[in-house]
């Protein structure tokens, strides 16, 4: 583990609940609330929340109030900076056994952890509860986010829920329908930018700057706490279904948040003594070949990546050429042992296809976890004895065009019972 990302830390003197920001480039803290920041004041590096106690797996136990339900992303409150907030409610995924799709990569277990089972369709949900809880500590009124799409519906649902004031950036026709149609809806003011997703977060990270909007991307390290309860569900689920935890966990990366939360779960789970250095899930990344710059930095082992500024696939939600979480998740990937792949956007429709042969229904950036895995499976680096989870981000009424040109067509027949019948037997 490096040493800017080690947890290990005294207890400070600037929050009183034993909370605070801690930047991860230059160690410098700051109270949680008490201002709204994004990055250090100092460097300007990515902040992390940070824990004075840590739970452990017997704090969860059961714990459930009639808003959240019993299952679901505030039952880990004891590993986040809130008891409760504006809950739809979120989290509660399943983790489908997939027996086909185990056979054919041929791994020791496969599951599918399905985060397009959330309220909005997507893990974006996760983040926005507590993100949106944030926005009321520190007393905003108008929230905003870049977005591919998923972010958008999110943070227009949780808005509304909260009854705060909406506005969502998104690259003109670049983003998928069922998502504009959701942050539509929900009453988000939608502003089409004449650019791609990297522009949008430009633009939106100014506005923030300016004191015009409260940031509710990944950037704001608050998403990446109600996030990190995706590990702590499959930590616990697969332990409770498998008797072990998962060797790996492959998922798709834009901007590389999920792959951050991730690894602080872990970091957090192995600092409260809950488990071992050895039972680290190794966090494996994948991207769409037109839009790899995360790929491209762990195969060229460097600290940073190079923004790419012309990306392009079908996965729109994963098509981001500057990660904003990168100096998060590339450490992230390589402390566990993971490794990170680019898949073509033949190989994510396929892999759609599998999912959807299996009753699992997903969207193009999600169907990259299990195209991901497949291709580490046919160039031997992944193990045969493995136990693996597949991350799929997003459900496949996300983008209804996708699944029409992925899926067979409709035939048209005649309203007559023989009719039909004859069509069938040509
Ligand atoms: C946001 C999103 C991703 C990318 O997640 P990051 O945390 O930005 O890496 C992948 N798939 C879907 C469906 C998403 O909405
Ligand atoms: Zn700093």
């Amino acid at each position: 583990m490096s040493a800017h990302l080690d947890l290990d830390e005294s207890v400070p003197g600037v929050a009183d609940d034993g909370v605070w920001l801690t930047c991860i480039e230059c160690g410098e803290r700051f109270a949680p609330f008490d201002a709204i920041r994004y990055t250090c004041d100092d460097c300007d590096g990515l902040l992390e929340v940070r824990y004075a106690d840590l739970p452990t797996w017997d704090d969860f136990g059961g714990a459930s109030t009639p808003e959240s339900g019993p299952y679901g992303v505030w039952r880990y409150s004891d590993a986040l900076p809130f008891e409760s907030g504006v809950s739809l409610p979120e989290g509660g995924t399943p983790l489908h056994h997939v027996p086909r799709l185990e056979d054919e990569t041929g791994v020791a277990t496969l599951r599918v952890k399905h985060e397009g089972m959330n309220p909005t369709g997507s893990f974006k949900d996760r983040g926005m509860t507590v993100g949106v809880r944030v926005a009321q500590a520190v007393g905003v009124d108008r929230l905003a986010c870049a977005s591919t799409g998923n972010t958008s519906a999110a943070l227009a649902a949780y808005g509304a829920r909260a009854g705060l004031e909406t506005l969502v950036l998104l690259p003109a026709g670049k983003v998928a329908e069922g998502k504009v149609a959701q942050a539509s809806l929900h009453g988000a003011r939608i502003l089409e930018v004449d650019g791609n997703f990297d522009r949008c977060l430009d633009i939106v990270q100014d506005l923030a700057a300016r004191g015009e909007v409260y940031l509710l991307n990944s950037l704001n390290p608050f998403r990446l706490e109600g996030q990190k309860t995706i590990g702590l569900e499959i930590m616990e689920r697969f332990r409770a279904d498998e008797g072990t935890y998962p060797d790996r966990i492959v998922l798709p990366v834009g901007n590389a948040g999920n792959t951050a939360a991730l690894y602080k779960c872990f970091r957090e789970l192995r600092r409260a003594g809950a488990i071992d250095a050895d039972e680290v899930p190794k966090l494996t990344g994948v991207q769409a070949e037109g839009s790899a710059p995360m790929v491209e930095a762990i195969e060229n082992g460097t600290d940073g990546i190079r923004r790419w500024e012309d990306v392009e696939t079908r996965a729109t939600a994963i098509r981001i050429g500057n990660p904003v979480n990168a100096p998060k998740a590339l450490p992230g990937i390589r402390e566990t042992g993971g490794t990170a792949v680019a898949v073509s956007d033949e190989a994510i429709t396929d892999a759609q296809r599998a999912l959807a042969a299996e009753g699992v229904g997903v969207e193009p950036a999600s169907a990259a976890s299990l195209a991901g895995l497949r291709k580490l499976r046919a160039e031997g680096r992944v193990d045969p004895d493995e136990d693996v989870v597949c991350l799929t981000t997003g459900h496949l009424l996300k983008d209804p065009q996708a699944a029409y040109e992925a899926g067979s067509d409709p035939e048209p027949v005649p309203a007559d019972t023989d009719a039909v019948l004859d069509h069938l037997a040509e």
